[in-house]
C-alpha cells in the first residue's frame, strides 16, 4: 500500500477501508510512517471528516494498537466519567470516590492539563507522593480491592492515540469530531469500563465552543459507544466561567476536600451529583438518576466519600496528612488580591482568560514537558451574578513567580465584566444526551 494514495483518497473525501487505516495507523505506531505523512492524513480527516462506520473502524484500530484491560473478573458494572476539559473542572476528585462508596466500581484513566484546561493527573499529583503511574496490574488490584483507581494513560493503553494526539496538538488537528471520538473512545474502551458518563463542555473555556458542535461530538461518542456495546449518557455543560472557585492544582484539591467535608460549592456539587447519579443508574445501583443523586448526596454527607478519597490517596502513595490538614500545605511565595474598581454586578467571567492567567502564574503548561507549580493558581471570590462594590476582592492569585504578578493581576481583573444591570449565571447543565437523542435537563 502507498501512504500517499491513502492520504489523497481521504483528501478527496472518500471513505477509507479497514486495511488502509490499519496500514497507516499501524505503520505510524511502528515508526514506519513518518510524522509528516501522518500530519497530512490528520489534516485530510480534519477537512473531509469520516463516515460513521469509518469512525467506528478507526476507533477499533486505535483501541487494538495496545492492551485492552479485562475487568470482567471484578463484580459489578464498571462506570467511568470523561470530561472534554475545562477551567476549574475538578469534578473527578469528588466523583470517583463518591461513586465507589455507592457500590459502583470506577476505573478512571485521566489526562494532564494542556493549554488553558486543567488535568486530573496534575491535580492528584499535587498531593505529595501521589502516584498516577500505577501498572495495569496495580490498577486492576486497586479497583478489585477498594472499588476505584485513578491513573494516567500507560504505555500499553492505546499507543496510537498517545502518538497521534501529541502530533494533533502541534498540527492544528485537535478540533475534529472523528479524531476526537477515536482518541477518547480508544482509551475509554481500553481501560475496561462497561459504561460511561460524558461531560461535554461548551462556551468560552471549552475547546468545542459552540453548542451545536458539542452536541454533534456527544452524539457521535454515544453512538460509537453503543457500537462497542457500552452505554453512554452525556451532559452538555456550561464552561463560560470556571467551575467552582479554585483554579490551579493544589488549590483545586483543597476545594474538593472542603466539598467532601460537606461544603456546598453550588455549581461544582450540582454537576458532581448529576454525573454521579447517572453513574449509579448506569451501574445498576439505582433505577433513576434522581435516586442516584440522593445516594451520592448521602455518601458525601455521611463522610464516607471523604474516607474513600483518603483510602484512594493512601493506596496510590499520597501523603494523606495533607488531605487531613490542607492548611499544612506550604503556601506559594506571593499572593495578591484583585480588587473591583466599580460597583455593579458580575455579568461574565471569561473562563478562557482565567485559564491563561493560571498558566502565567505557573499552574498550567503550554507544552507537555513543562513543569507545573502545584501551588500556583487563582481563588475566585466572585462569580457571575454576584453583586460587587468598589474595593471588593474579586479573586486572589498565588504564584512563586514575582515577575508575573502585575500582568496576571491586570489580565484577571479584565476577565471580569462588571455591569450595572442585575445578572444571573447561565444554567450549568444545559442538556442531557443519550442514545435516544437530546433532552432538556430539569435538575
Ligand atoms: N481529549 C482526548 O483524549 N482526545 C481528544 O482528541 C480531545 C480531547
Amino acid at each position: 500500500m502507498n501512504p500517499v494514495e491513502i492520504i489523497r483518497k481521504k483528501r478527496g473525501g472518500r471513505t477509507l477501508t479497514r486495511q488502509e487505516m490499519e496500514f497507516l495507523v499501524g505503520g505510524y505506531v511502528k515508526g514506519e510512517i513518518p510524522d509528516y505523512q501522518m500530519s497530512a492524513f490528520l489534516m485530510a480527516v480534519y477537512f473531509s471528516g469520516m463516515e460513521f462506520e469509518e469512525t467506528a473502524t478507526f476507533t477499533d484500530i486505535m483501541l487494538h494498537s495496545g492492551v485492552v484491560v479485562d475487568l470482567r473478573a471484578i463484580p459489578g458494572v464498571k462506570v467511568d466519567k470523561h470530561s472534554t476539559g475545562g477551567v476549574g473542572d475538578k469534578v473527578s476528585l469528588i466523583l470517583a470516590p463518591m461513586v465507589a462508596v455507592c457500590g459502583v466500581p470506577v476505573p478512571m484513566i485521566s489526562g494532564r492539563g494542556l493549554g488553558h484546561t486543567g488535568g486530573t493527573l496534575d491535580k492528584l499529583e499535587s498531593i505529595p507522593g501521589f502516584r498516577t503511574d500505577l501498572s495495569l496490574q496495580e490498577y486492576k488490584k486497586a479497583i478489585a480491592e477498594i472499588g476505584v483507581a485513578m491513573i494516567g494513560q500507560t504505555r500499553e493503553i492505546a499507543p496510537a492515540d498517545r502518538k497521534m494526539y501529541a502530533l494533533r496538538d502541534v498540527t492544528g488537528t485537535v478540533e475534529c469530531v472523528p479524531l476526537i471520538v477515536g482518541s477518547i473512545m480508544s482509551k475509554k474502551l481500553a481501560e475496561g469500563m462497561d459504561a460511561l458518563v460524558l461531560d461535554v463542555k461548551t462556551g468560552r473555556g471549552a475547546f468545542m465552543q459552540s453548542e451545536e458542535r458539542a452536541i454533534e461530538l456527544a452524539k457521535t461518542l454515544i453512538a460509537i459507544g453503543e457500537r462497542f456495546g457500552k452505554r453512554i449518557v452525556g451532559f452538555l455543560t456550561d464552561m463560560n466561567q470556571p467551575l467552582g472557585y479554585a483554579v490551579g492544582n493544589w488549590l483545586e484539591v483543597a476545594e474538593c476536600i472542603e466539598c467532601l467535608r460537606g461544603k456546598n460549592v453550588a455549581d461544582l456539587m450540582e454537576l458532581t451529583y448529576a454525573l454521579g447519579g447517572t453513574m449509579l443508574m448506569l451501574g445498576g445501583k439505582t433505577k433513576t438518576i434522581e435516586e442516584g443523586i440522593e445516594n451520592c448526596t448521602q455518601a458525601v454527607r455521611s463522610g464516607k466519600a471523604l474516607e474513600k478519597f483518603l483510602q484512594l490517596a493512601k493506596r496510590q502513595g499520597g501523603d494523606v496528612s495533607f488531605v487531613e490538614n490542607p492548611e499544612k500545605y506550604p503556601p506559594s511565595s506571593h499572593s495578591r488580591e484583585i480588587k473591583c474598581s466599580t460597583t455593579g454586578n458580575i455579568g461574565s467571567l471569561d473562563a478562557l482568560e482565567v485559564g491563561f492567567v493560571n498558566i502565567m502564574l505557573g499552574g498550567g503548561r503550554t507544552a507537555l514537558q513543562d513543569a507545573i507549580d502545584p501551588k500556583a493558581g487563582i481563588v475566585l471570590r466572585k462569580k457571575v451574578g454576584d453583586a460587587v462594590r468598589e474595593g471588593d476582592t474579586l479573586a486572589v492569585v498565588y504564584t512563586n513567580k514575582k515577575d508575573v504578578l502585575d500582568d496576571a493581576s491586570r489580565r484577571l481583573e479584565r476577565a471580569f465584566a462588571v455591569g450595572n444591570k442585575p445578572s444571573t449565571a447561565p444554567p450549568l447543565i444545559k442538556k442531557m444526551i443519550d442514545k435516544d437523542g437530546v433532552h432538556p435537563w430539569l435538575g
